[in-house]
């Protein structure tokens, strides 16, 4: 979409202004929600671009035109939500292909390969890929994706994407990178060799917790074609509101990732030196796995961090999931607000048990997604719950 932009414009300005220019017939300066459903042609198939609207809808090609800018992508593909994303990529592929993906991902993207796609065929083997030997051994002759997630969830892994796209291009397989909590704010798959990127446009680059969406970013025409066809065809397509929260969401992305990578290094060395906190996953703490590569490919640490409770009664992480102040106990993530989640028991809770605690994720393991309020009141928050403990 023709825009102000030029191609040498930094990150802010293409979040402010890419794939967006004032509407045309009116001079609105925002991108107006586009609430139609068909587009009146002047002789049959004659029209100006936007036929009818699970095909294409101009709010959502304005999201698409600006998230595929901030990824360095030739092409956005918006869905009706980030796991609508993620199937649209798994059903292109067929009975028989293998899928290797990372153990420690989002508990959803696990579901779906194991629950709904597995029946029809198409295995998917999870492993810790911070370690690229176990991808080479996991590897098969009809490997046909390699699902990255990093830094994972919930454990912050770290996962060298150069190191990993190059193995997979090496021998023809498809790499993702799912990229929802770096953004591309902080992190630039593509960029780094990747294939595809995907976001659940539901965590920060909504940012406000008041909209499910999300995307692919891709530079590969038969990818895009593919994806589009999906979207025609399936049809899990984002309504024109919800793309309007979107895109106003990520003028403000790069402002925000500051602020979060800030209150997240300062609540990790706080809670890093606790008495009562074990052990902090947070990709910033220079003796954190992963430190140095993620010092290589992120620009930032970003916002998310876990940690584990010396005490590893399960009533005692209930006990500090119960009695903050600020920080809001719930799923999700990436919001301008705190919240606080129990992996085992929510967000994981999908993943069978004993794989949940083979991958580490205990009891007593806390995930914070801090927010962007003042740094000081978020560690009074964790200082007084974590004093009744
Ligand atoms: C939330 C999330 C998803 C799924 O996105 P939805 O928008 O909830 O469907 C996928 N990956 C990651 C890392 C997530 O946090």
């Amino acid at each position: 979409m023709k825009d102000k932009t030029n191609g040498k414009d930094g990150f802010g300005t293409l979040a402010v202004h890419a794939g967006q220019q004032p509407d045309p017939t009116t001079g609105a300066v925002m991108t107006p929600i586009y609430q139609t459903s068909t587009y009146a042609q002047s002789s049959p198939g004659v029209h100006k671009g936007h036929e009818y609207a699970r095909v294409t809808n101009p709010t959502r090609t304005a999201l698409e035109c600006n998230l595929a800018a901030l990824e360095g992508a030739a092409h956005g593909i918006c869905f009706s939500s980030g796991v609508a994303a993620t199937d649209a990529i798994i059903r292109c592929m067929r009975p028989g292909d293998h899928i290797v993906a990372s153990n420690d991902l989002y508990g959803g993207t696990h579901r779906l390969m194991r629950q709904v796609f597995g029946p029809f065929g198409i295995e998917s083997t999870f492993i810790d890929m911070s370690v690229s030997e176990n991808v080479s051994r996991a590897l098969r002759p009809s490997t046909k994706l390699l699902w990255i997630e990093t830094p994972t969830n919930p454990l912050l892994r770290i996962v060298d994407i150069v190191l990993l796209s190059d193995m997979a291009r090496g021998a023809g397989i498809t790499s993702v990178v799912d990229n929802t909590f770096a953004t591309p704010a902080l992190q630039q798959p593509l960029e780094l060799g990747a294939d595809l990127v995907l976001h659940s446009t539901t965590k920060y680059i909504g940012g406000h917790s008041d909209v499910v969406g999300g995307v692919v970013c891709t530079s590969d025409d038969e990818w895009n074609e593919k994806l589009r066809f999906l979207v025609k065809s399936a049809g899990a397509v984002p309504g024109p509101m919800d793309c309007f929260l979107s895109l106003r969401g990520t003028k403000t992305l790069h402002l925000r990732m500051e602020r979060h990578s800030s209150n997240a290094v300062a609540i990790a060395e706080y809670l890093d030196a606790h008495p009562k906190v074990g052990r902090v996953y947070y990709p910033g703490l220079a003796a954190s796995q992963g430190h140095e590569i993620a010092a290589r490919q992120m620009s930032r640490f970003g916002g998310m961090l876990s940690f584990l409770l010396v005490d590893e009664r399960l009533e005692t992480a209930m006990k500090v999931l119960s009695g903050t102040r600020i920080f809001t106990l719930a799923e999700s993530l990436g919001g301008v607000e705190s919240l606080m989640n129990h992996p085992a028991t929510m967000t994981h809770a999908s993943i069978p048990e004993d794989e949940r605690r083979a991958a580490g994720l205990h009891d007593s393991l806390i995930r914070l997604s801090v927010g962007i309020e003042d740094v000081q009141d978020l560690i009074a928050d964790l200082e007084q719950v974590l004093d009744t403990v």
